[in-house]
C-alpha cells in the first residue's frame, strides 16, 4: 500500500494522539481508529469550568464513572467551543484518586480527623455564623461624633467559587450581606 505524505502524518499524529491520551489515563481503545475519535457510548453533559471568573462551558463524556473526553461547548457565547490549559484540565478534578468526598473534621485541639455527614455539618456551620455574628454584631458607630447606623460584623467572611454561576453568586452576596457581613471576597479575583 502507498503512504502519502498526508496519510502518513494523519496516521502518525493519531498515534501521537493516542499515546499522549493513555498517558492521561483515558481508555484508548475508544481512540484506536483515528475515524472514530469520538465516544460513542459515552454520556454527554455540560459543566462550567470552575478555574476563573470567565465561565468558560465545556462538554463532559463519562463512560463506566470517568470522565473519557472533554471539550469546549460551541454553543456558548463565552467560549465558543475553546477551552484554556487550565479549562483543558477540568477533567482532573473527576480522575482523581486524592479528591476528597467525604466531609473530613477535626474538633478544636485534636489532632484526629473524623468523617461526618451533611446532616452533621450544615447544623454545626449554621450555629458558629449565627454564635459569630451575634457575637461580634455591631448596630451603630460613631462616625464624625454621631452614632450612624452600620448593622455589620467584622467577624466573619466570605469566599465565593467560580464553581458558583452568576444568579448563584447573587444569592450568596446577597444572603451574607443580609447577615451583616462586609468581608466578602471571590476566589475569581484574587
Ligand atoms: S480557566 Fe480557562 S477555560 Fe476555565 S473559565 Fe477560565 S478561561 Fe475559561
Amino acid at each position: 500500500m502507498e503512504l502519502t505524505r498526508r496519510g502518513f502524518l494523519k496516521a502518525s499524529g493519531a498515534g501521537i494522539g493516542v499515546a499522549a491520551l493513555a498517558q492521561l489515563g483515558f481508555p484508548t481503545a475508544a481512540f484506536a481508529d483515528g475515524e472514530k475519535l469520538r465516544i460513542q457510548q459515552a454520556i454527554e453533559t455540560t459543566t462550567v469550568c470552575p478555574f476563573c471568573s470567565v465561565g468558560c462551558s465545556a462538554i463532559v463524556s463519562v463512560m463506566d464513572g470517568k470522565v473519557v473526553g472533554l471539550e469546549g461547548l460551541p454553543d456558548s457565547p463565552i467560549n465558543r467551543g475553546t477551552l484554556c490549559s487550565k479549562g483543558q484540565s477540568i477533567f482532573q478534578i473527576a480522575n482523581n484518586d486524592m479528591r476528597l468526598e467525604k466531609i473530613r473534621y477535626r474538633a478544636p485541639g485534636a489532632t484526629e480527623w473524623k468523617d461526618k455527614t451533611w446532616e452533621d455539618a450544615i447544623p454545626a456551620i449554621a450555629r458558629l455564623i449565627k454564635d459569630t455574628r451575634d457575637a461580634n454584631f455591631k448596630a451603630t458607630e460613631e462616625v464624625n461624633g454621631q452614632q450612624v447606623t452600620v448593622n455589620r460584623t467584622e467577624a466573619i467572611a466570605q469566599l465565593g467559587g467560580a464553581a458558583l454561576d452568576n444568579e448563584e453568586c447573587y444569592l450568596e452576596s446577597k444572603f451574607a450581606r443580609s447577615l451583616g457581613l462586609v468581608y466578602i471576597e471571590h476566589q475569581a479575583r484574587i
